[in-house]
């Protein structure tokens, strides 16, 4: 589609306009960034919204999860879009361990019994919704096979912290099947925490208090989760290895060698399976003894106990242990001054079901980048250096198709990759990007340079009120004061986890999100085109701008005559993590102290009703004192070193000295250590990753933090040592860097 000449002119004038103002992109020349800002601008002027339905209608028309025929046709299509827009495409294969339901059966035994129906039904209005030949099952993948008997106790959202409530009100899960709702913390970490306590079995369930009815009408009538809606996914225990659980760490192309299946360590140690609330109610129902807490209340009408049901519940699973058949689509822009620098982006394109949020309103846009890109290409613009548009296939289960490929070329990412750029589900709202801490300051100069589609503002302005309306007075002060917007560190739960949690890649994981009512049709058969039509980005508006922020991420990445990484940020955010670190051991200290006493002073006597069980908590030793000074001399180096870089950066005025992008290539890769994470090797990143009872939540200086919270005082000194030695590296790498720029230029 051609764009109306007035759109253009507008364009030409917007372009002159930064020219004026002599607004100098950081890592330029002042000639470079003139014709940089020029390119960009054509570029963001490209992405088209009509195109970006179109392909979200196509990619979306049939169930597309891995292994499905539409699977691989989309990658087909993906294949041969990407070839028409004149890149250099090709579809890369691996195989990974992927298991599909053989026979489900959930029943309450009993006087009155029931059977859970497990069943999505389609809705008439929405045409996807009748695939039913197609569609996957509901379940949980890489639950283990079992067949269980037992009663039902409820967990809330089945956290360790919801144990240590059940602990106080005398309720031992060992030998039930517990009933857990989604929600607060990654579904994998609910079965994972229920084996430990000694579980034999986990029912999750979407409670409409949580994406239901009780937040706003229900589908087809609005956008909430209706009464047989059923959230699929995945329960690998990821926080130990993403990928093919049989090959961790190594690519799974033809010929490797597979651990056999009894050994693999991520799989579920009890059987569990996921199931709507409408299915959920006999069972809840059926649960006696106390009352639960205010905060342990659902939206059903009917009142929450703990449990244990009088009678018993059966839930049987088998499963089809196959290996299936990865598509990842790969492009590949060659750049052309250095071409062995690599700017990577990527978007999952498989989905559980038809997936119109859930990847495709990020791959419809990412398509739509790429095409733009090529437009680019045809007007003259060669990148300096190299770009690789990917389209993983195999996100849902287990991150498989971005995990396998970046596992198989791991060799060449870790001397090559500069950045990786990610993106997933986008909607209508605000601006929100995650990453390493050395791009901040680059994340939020793009965000400066992109209109927002509602409000006219650029959309680091709209984010940066809106952050200013929800803030405590503290964190006002710093937004108003702090020239950076702060981004959050990564979790895990998209593509970039292999990047920057394993190789050690820097990492962007960016979208819009934030107006919209809410996910209730997440992983269910009613995430389609119709949904996401009628109650999502209707105009795709937040599309063109997602297509339109990523694509200018990777232009302005690729064509900088100097790597735009900026380390005071770094610098302030490890500063702040020590902060936080020492808080968290204090805080410890002081509440085992009160705990303790409080037991001595009897106040648990005093407090419990004798009508009720209850259990007063065990008196614990008083945590030690850490020894924090490494890490304190580390950040301080840091800071040191961050500021001479960036200073001697600002002063070279984009020129280049010979050697330092391959500095900064290292830069990340210096935060991680080959050794990995106590108990995980996989996770080598020294500074970011997802907490081993969060799942996708994020742990910051984990091998510290995650010591601090287990209790492990020797384990936690032995990581702050660990983290500083890192720290001081990469002080010593930006000291290095910053004596590579003229003299006169380092003050
Ligand atoms: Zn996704």
């Amino acid at each position: 589609m051609r764009l109306p000449t007035a759109l253009l002119c507008l364009v030409a004038l917007a372009s002159a306009h930064a020219v004026d103002n002599g607004h100098t992109l950081r890592g330029y020349t002042s000639a470079d960034s003139i014709t940089e800002t020029g390119w960009e601008q054509k570029f963001r002027a490209l992405p088209d919204r009509d195109r970006i339905r179109e392909n979200m209608k196509r990619l979306s028309a049939q169930p597309h999860h891995v292994g499905s025929p539409y699977d691989k046709n989309n990658a087909e299509w993906l294949l041969a879009q990407l070839k028409s827009y004149g890149l250099d495409a090709q579809i890369e294969t691996f195989s990974a361990l992927f298991p599909t339901p053989q026979s489900r059966i959930l029943e309450l035994l009993g006087p009155a019994p029931f059977t859970a129906s497990l069943q999505e039904p389609p809705i008439s209005v929405d045409p996807t919704s009748s695939q039913t030949s197609e569609q996957l099952p509901t379940y949980n993948a890489y639950s283990r096979d079992g067949d269980v008997t037992g009663r039902l106790v409820y967990v809330n959202y089945g956290r360790p912290e919801d144990y240590e409530v059940l602990d106080r009100a005398g309720i031992s899960v060992k030998g039930m099947i517990v009933i857990a709702r989604y929600g607060m913390s990654w579904r994998g970490i609910k079965p994972k925490v229920a084996a430990e306590h000694g579980a034999i079995g986990c029912i999750l369930y979407s409670d409409p208090r949580d994406d239901g009815y009780f937040r706003g009408d229900s589908y087809p009538d609005g956008p909430m989760r209706p009464a047989e809606g059923v959230q699929r996914g995945s329960v690998m225990d990821m926080p130990i290895y993403p990928g093919d659980p049989q090959t961790p760490g190594v690519g799974a192309v033809p010929g490797v060698k597979l651990i056999p299946l009894d050994k693999v360590q991520t799989i579920t140690k009890i059987p569990v399976l996921p199931i709507s609330y409408a299915d959920a109610t006999p069972f809840l129902k059926s649960l006696g003894g106390q009352t639960v807490p205010d905060d342990w209340r659902g939206g059903l009408p009917f009142t929450y106990h703990f449990g244990p049901s009088k009678v018993e519940a059966h839930l049987a699973l088998k499963f089809n242990w196959d290996r299936k058949p990865l598509y990842d689509v790969i492009a590949r822009i060659p750049g052309a001054k250095y071409p062995d620098e690599w700017i990577i982006r990527g978007n999952h394109h498989d989905a559980w079901v038809n997936g119109a949020d859930d990847p495709l309103s990020g791959t419809s846009a990412e398509l739509e980048e790429a095409r733009s890109l090529g437009q680019l290409l045809k007007d003259g613009w060669r990148p300096d250096r190299t770009i690789i548009y990917c389209f993983w296939d195999g996100e849902e289960p287990a991150l498989l198709g971005s995990t396998e490929w970046a596992e198989t070329h791991a060799e060449e990412l870790k001397t090559h990759a500069v950045a990786y750029f990610n993106s997933d589900s986008n909607a209508r709202g605000y601006f929100r990007a995650e990453g390493s801490h050395s791009l901040e300051n680059f994340v939020n100069d793009v965000a400066k340079d992109i209109t927002d589609p509602e409000t006219g503002m650029s959309v680091w302005q709209r984010v940066r009120l809106v952050d200013i309306a929800h803030a405590t007075p503290k964190e006002r002060a710093e937004i108003r004061s702090r020239p950076d917007l702060r981004i959050p560190a990564l979790g895990s739960g998209s593509d970039y986890t292999v990047f920057i949690d394993h190789l050690g890649v820097a990492s962007v994981n960016l979208g819009y999100s934030g107006e919209d009512q809410g996910s209730g049709q997440y992983h269910s058969v009613y995430d389609d085109f119709y949904y996401y039509t009628h109650f999502a980005d209707t105009t795709f508006d937040y599309e063109r701008a997602l297509a339109q922020t990523a694509g200018t991420m990777v232009m302005r990445m690729a064509d900088a005559d100097i790597l735009p990484f900026q380390f005071s940020d770094l610098a302030d955010t490890v500063h702040l993590y020590d902060t936080q670190l020492k808080a968290l051991a204090e805080d410890m200290r002081e509440q085992a102290k009160e705990r303790d006493r409080e037991i001595d002073e009897g106040v648990y006597k005093a407090l419990y009703d004798p009508k009720k069980l209850m259990v007063p908590p065990p008196a614990e030793d008083i945590p030690p004192y850490l020894n924090f000074a490494p890490l304190d001399q580390a950040s301080d180096d840091l800071t040191d070193a961050a500021r001479a870089f960036d200073n001697a950066f600002a002063a070279a005025d984009g020129k280049a000295p010979e050697g330092i992008n391959p500095d900064l290539v290292r830069s990340e890769r210096l935060l991680t250590d080959p050794a990995g994470l106590p108990g995980r090797p996989w996770f080598e990143h020294l500074l970011y990753a997802p907490g081993m009872y969060t799942g996708y939540g994020v742990k910051t200086i984990p091998g510290v933090r995650e010591a601090i919270e287990q209790k492990q005082w020797t384990e936690a000194d032995t990581q702050i040592v660990r983290v500083s030695a890192a720290l001081e590296h990469e002080a010593e790498l930006l000291r290095q860097a910053a004596r590579l720029f003229p003299a006169k230029s380092a003050k």
